[in-house]
């Protein structure tokens, strides 16, 4: 019987899908997978994006531990493609290879001064928070007011983590680094900017609905954002998602909040902090003061322009703030050997068959699921179906597959070793994950994470 050796490099979501839908899927041919991961730990994105303090999400990692545990999935971590393996060597080795290297770049904005001190990519923010070993281990949180541009899930994790008091997030897995920043923050405003309305938001309901939950947070909203046109009130008319999140908002101009305490029935406490949604604001200008640093962010109204778009108004109005976040989309980044696509940041291809750039014709033996298939939209469970349609194409083309010099599995260890690479495997991981959950348990949290690369790997690695 043929045997099919695959190299699958991404260890987050998409890649584990993938390997776990080869193996189940009905086919003429043995399979052996490799899985090679440029950081110590698997789970991409879903252990260094999404937020700590959404562990129902982070559930998703029993149903990919499962996966992984079942131990028919080789696990290299510690090892990035590009430089300590590069295309012709899983070309020596493997029949083929799928990309699931997903995105972690922010895209940029590129308005005058958004390369102002104190200006940040969303990206960066969650990779600190979430403990990513590869950014710096403190955060410079020293601004009383924050904007926040961009009206996606993203944007929201950056206001809540930022709005939050970090007494709330002690349960959760947030590193002892992260506690310390948060804690050490004199925020008391962060403003939310989106330039089209409350109906044309990209945010999921339950997300939003949790802002209004944070305690000594006040929700506020204006009431100019909601003199809705017809395709706004068709969209919550149609749409239940549109709806919801429509009724969230209206109950929050209905709350007492800083801009209407004056008028509430009776005296109300005030919240020290406030988070603010602006909406029909388009980014202008980020403003710096005689350092350089952020003073204020410059905005222009706008209206719809009853075709689903916008339109400025020439009314431009100026917030004083101390930092920006941008949270306006996360990038995929270029893997050498392998087709790009720069304008969509993703690897040009058809159903997750690879193409050349410019012919648009097929490169044999390469293929793409996830967030580098697609782009940087949607959630965990949408790269599953991305990883079925990628892996039929898979099975399908066993004619054009690479014919591999030294297929072995003995091979693969034998080549990092002599690339003095300190790779880590499954049991590594067993070892890293029992040692942050011990460390948590003395504190009665579920893990803390360790952050540092090289202590990662030794812990990995029981050197
Ligand atoms: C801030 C944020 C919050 C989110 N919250 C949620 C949520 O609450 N719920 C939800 O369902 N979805 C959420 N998502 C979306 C979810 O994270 C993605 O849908 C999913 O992670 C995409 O999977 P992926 O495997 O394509 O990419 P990733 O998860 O990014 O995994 C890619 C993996 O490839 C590895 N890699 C990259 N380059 C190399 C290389 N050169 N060599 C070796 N390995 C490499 C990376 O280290 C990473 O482990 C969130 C996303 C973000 C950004």
């Amino acid at each position: 019987m043929t045997k099919l050796r695959l190299a699958i490099v991404g260890a987050g979501p998409a890649g584990i899908y993938a390997a776990d839908i080869l193996l189940k899927a009905e086919r003429k041919f043995d399979v052996s997978i490799d899985l090679f991961e440029q950081l110590p730990a698997p789970y991409g994105l879903v252990r260094y994006g999404v937020a700590p303090d959404h562990p129902r999400i982070k559930g998703i990692v029993s149903a990919l531990r499962e996966v992984l545990d079942r131990g028919d999935i080789r696990i290299f971590g510690n090892v990035r493609y590009g430089a300590d393996i590069t295309l012709d060597d899983l070309k020596r080795h493997y029949n083929a290879v799928i990309f699931a290297t997903g995105a972690i770049r922010d895209t940029s904005l590129d308005i005058p001064g958004i390369e102002a001190a104190g200006s940040y990519g969303a990206a960066d923010f969650v990779s600190w928070f979430d403990g990513h070993p590869d950014v710096p281990r403190t955060w410079p949180l020293t601004a009383e007011s924050v904007a926040v541009i961009g009206n996606g899930n993203v944007a929201l994790d950056v206001s809540r983590m930022l709005a939050k008091h970090v007494d709330d997030l002690l349960p959760t897995e947030i590193p002892e680094n992260v506690y310390e920043g948060l804690r050490s923050s004199p925020v008391t405003d962060v403003h939310v900017f989106g330039r089209r309305g409350p109906a044309q938001v990209k945010f999921t309901p339950l997300e939003l609905r949790e802002l209004g939950e944070l305690r000594d947070v006040d929700m506020v909203v204006y009431d100019e954002d909601f003199d809705y046109d017809d395709a706004s009130r068709a969209a919550i008319a149609s749409n239940k998602q549109v709806m919801v999140i429509d009724r969230v908002l209206q109950a929050w101009r209905k709350r007492p909040s800083a801009n209407n305490y004056a008028s509430a029935p009776e005296p109300v406490e005030r919240a020290s902090r406030r988070l603010h949604l602006h909406f029909w604001a388009k980014p202008l200008e980020v403003r710096k003061d005689a350092e350089g640093r952020v003073s204020s962010f410059v905005y222009e109204r706008t209206r719809p322009d009853g075709e689903g778009g916008v339109v400025g108004t020439g009314e431009i109005r100026e917030v004083p703030v101390q930092a920006i976040y941008r949270a306006v989309g996360y990038f995929g980044s270029p893997l050498p050997g392998v087709p790009f696509d720069k304008r969509h940041g993703v690897i040009p291809n058809h159903e997750g068959q690879a193409l050349h750039k410019d012919s648009n014709e097929r490169v044999p033996g390469v293929y793409a699921t996830g967030w580098i298939k697609r782009g940087p939209v949607g959630l965990i469970g949408h790269t599953k179906s991305d990883a079925m349609e990628t892996v039929r194409h898979l099975i399908n083309d066993q004619g054009s597959w690479w014919q591999p010099s030294d297929p072995s599995e003995e091979s693969i260890p034998a080549l990092l070793d002599a690339r003095a690479v300190r790779w880590t495997d499954l049991d590594g991981w067993h070892r890293l994950d029992q040692h942050e959950v011990a460390r948590g348990l003395p504190h009665g949290r579920a893990r803390v994470k360790v952050v540092p690369r090289e202590e990662m790997v030794q812990v990995s690695r029981a050197e």
